[in-house]
């Protein structure tokens, strides 16, 4: 998407680690206009599949998964991350490793909110080993519930968690990809994302 990738151009920073830094626009502060802009593209490309449920995971997917829901009519529920071991039964759980905390965290949502007859599109902010993204599956699979589809902000195309999941079988657009970014802050996308 020609706007976002622009968007990331103009305000993105490259920090050591992999990590691009988008708080201008998505992780910090948030551009309401543009992610209503990236909602009516996902809306689009995912136009006729049906859609009963998304869920994002706290924080950053929210407001991105917000104007999907919307558009779509439909519940968003966001998993939340725990730190505590302690959970209960009313709540399908699953453990997560932070690609930017560096640490494993347990991921819940409240059975009540996820059912064997959900068809879920799942939205989150960036994509890099895939780890955050197959937790989310797992949760919705827990559920007896069906993935119909991934949305995702920013794919890091240079990690292996986007190749590995659509491998599986799952439909994910990215709607951009990032190819390669550089020390002095240089960052290239793949054509067409
Ligand atoms: P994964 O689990 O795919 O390795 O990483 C995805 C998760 O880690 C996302 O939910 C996001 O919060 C965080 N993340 C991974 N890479 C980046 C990055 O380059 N920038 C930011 N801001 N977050 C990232």
């Amino acid at each position: 998407m020609e706007l976002l990738e622009q968007r990331i151009k103009e305000d993105g920073e490259v920090l050591p680690g992999n990590i691009l830094k988008v708080n201008n626009f998505l992780n910090h502060q948030v551009d309401t206009n543009l992610l209503d802009k990236m909602g009516e593209e996902f809306v689009r490309l995912y136009g006729n599949v049906e859609v009963t449920k998304i869920l994002t995971i706290e924080a950053s997917g929210i407001a991105i998964a917000y104007p999907v829901a919307r558009q779509l009519n439909v519940p968003l529920v966001f998993a939340k991350k725990h730190q505590s071991l302690n959970v209960n039964d009313d709540v399908y759980v699953t453990k997560v490793w932070s690609f930017t905390h560096k640490a494993f965290y347990n991921v819940v949502v409240a059975k009540k909110f996820l059912s064997k007859d959900d068809k879920v599109l799942i939205v989150d902010d960036f994509l890099a080993n895939g780890n955050a993204l197959n937790g989310l599956i797992d949760l919705v699979e827990q559920a007896g519930a069906k993935v119909q589809g991934v949305c995702i902000a920013i794919e890091k195309g240079f990690q292996d968690g986007g190749k590995l999941i659509r491998e599986k079988g799952y439909r994910v657009e990215s709607l951009a990809i990032v190819d390669k970014m550089t020390d002095d802050g240089q960052i290239y996308f793949r054509k067409n994302s």
